[in-house]
């Protein structure tokens, strides 16, 4: 879980890393009062969960209230990597006098947490790995301590930044990694990390990722948690299943496994279909989770079809065969169905799925299930056309 900047940098501030004050806004009145507030020089840029903003021209720095209400006319609604932006941050404005790069990622090939810091910040990291290599430094974080590699220091030192910069850095970085380790993060990111012209180190950008999977034991992120996921995507959470809407798409789709419901976007794009959804119901899947699942899907209307793809190990597919046509027949969605069951019970399963006069996919490979709901969404199309002419 990606936590918006504005929520990132009040963590960083609360672990004692330095990173301008600042407020949301959603209308210009109120990117307005919010720079008012601040009583000086402010920037507004969009919050959006995305780099490049500032080339995009979605920061903006301002002099004044009504410079930052102009801005915010300017920036709000403007769609910047596929987010359209409906909230700004707006903040002190920091008189910057250098731009360094700092993150700690998560590294497989080195099995744990890495700290990355170039003094070139303002540019992107890769061209800096790429075309610099010398002014990029890379060092292990122990993952249970958080203490950073010693070799940093003499790295740092390498950089000959002023003392008292230098020292800053070190401290910041030391605080991110203790952060790192203690929130369990994927991703600390501060780039650019800002020496500002009273020679301060400041955090003007910032990309915290959370683990998941350690939720549990963040009370403080819960509220973050529930508030990313949309109403559908939290009530198939509640069913144990895992849904995320894709924007844009006319076809749902619900399987089991990972792997394979990714496998599904993919197929369901190759033969023109526009996936809704990515949805899989979990393991061990019985009647009633089954059912509550199917229900998010088939209520929906504007779908042009809907496909349903399972493999049955220890699930019973007659129980998962009787689920969905109880949703189908409460629900009636106005579009087709395809059905695909491998495994444990699965031919009493497309019997039962026949009879209710839901296309089955007598297949093993998913591509026929979805070369099928192609084919019968064309079939409709045609018929539809034919009977208008
Ligand atoms: P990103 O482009 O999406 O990563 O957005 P950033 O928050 O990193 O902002 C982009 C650029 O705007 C930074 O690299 C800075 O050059 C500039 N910027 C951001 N905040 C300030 C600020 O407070 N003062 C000044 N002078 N520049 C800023
Ligand atoms: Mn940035």
């Amino acid at each position: 879980m990606r936590l918006s900047e504005f929520r990132g940098k009040k963590v960083l501030r609360e672990a004692g890393l330095n990173s301008p004050n600042g407020s949301t806004a959603t209308t210009p009145a109120e990117a307005r009062r919010a720079a008012a507030a601040l009583g000086g020089p402010a920037v507004v840029k969009a919050m959006i969960p995305v780099g490049g903003r500032g080339k995009a021209g979605l920061v903006k720095l301002v002099a004044t209230p009504a410079e930052a209400e102009a801005a915010a006319a300017l920036i709000l609604g403007q769609v910047h990597g596929g987010h359209t932006v409906t909230t700004l941050l707006v903040e002190e404005q920091i008189k910057v006098k250098n731009e360094y790069y700092l993150s700690i990622i998560l590294d497989s090939s080195r099995r744990g947490p890495v700290l990355i810091f170039s003094p070139e910040g303002g540019m992107d990291i890769e061209q800096v790995a790429a075309l610099k290599p010398d002014r990029l430094v890379r060092v292990k974080v122990d993952p249970v301590t958080g203490e950073i590699a010693r070799d940093f220091s003499t790295r740092l030192a390498g950089f000959k930044l002023p003392a008292q910069v230098a020292t800053q850095v070190e401290r910041f970085a030391a605080d991110l990694a203790r952060l790192y380790v203690q929130d369990d993060l994927l991703l600390a990111e501060v780039n650019p990390l800002v020496v500002d012209a009273a020679d301060q180190v400041i955090a003007a950008d910032c990309k915290l990722e959370i683990d998941d999977s350690s939720l549990f034991r963040h009370q403080e992120y819960q509220t973050e948690a529930e508030g990313s996921l949309s109403p559908m995507e939290k009530e198939v959470k509640g069913l144990g299943g895992t849904l995320i809407s894709l924007p844009g798409g006319e076809v749902g789709v619900i399987c089991n496994g990972a792997g394979m419901g990714m496998a599904m976007l993919d197929m369901l794009k190759s033969v023109g279909l526009r996936p809704s959804n990515f949805l899989d119901t979990g393991g061990g899947i019985r009647y009633q989770r089954m059912k509550g699942i199917t229900t998010v899907l088939l209520r929906e209307k504007d779908f042009r079809g809907v496909v349903i793809n399972l493999w049955g190990g220890i699930a019973l597919l007659d129980e998962v065969a009787k689920a969905i046509i109880d949703v189908r027949d409460e629900y009636r969605p106005p579009y087709p169905l395809v059905v695909k069951l491998v495994g444990n019970n699965q031919e009493k399963a497309r019997e039962l799925l026949e009879k209710a006069g839901i296309t089955v996919a007598k297949a093993v490979e998913t591509e026929k299930a979805v070369q099928m709901l192609a084919e019968v969404i064309e079939g409709r199309a045609t018929d539809g056309r034919t009977a208008h002419a």
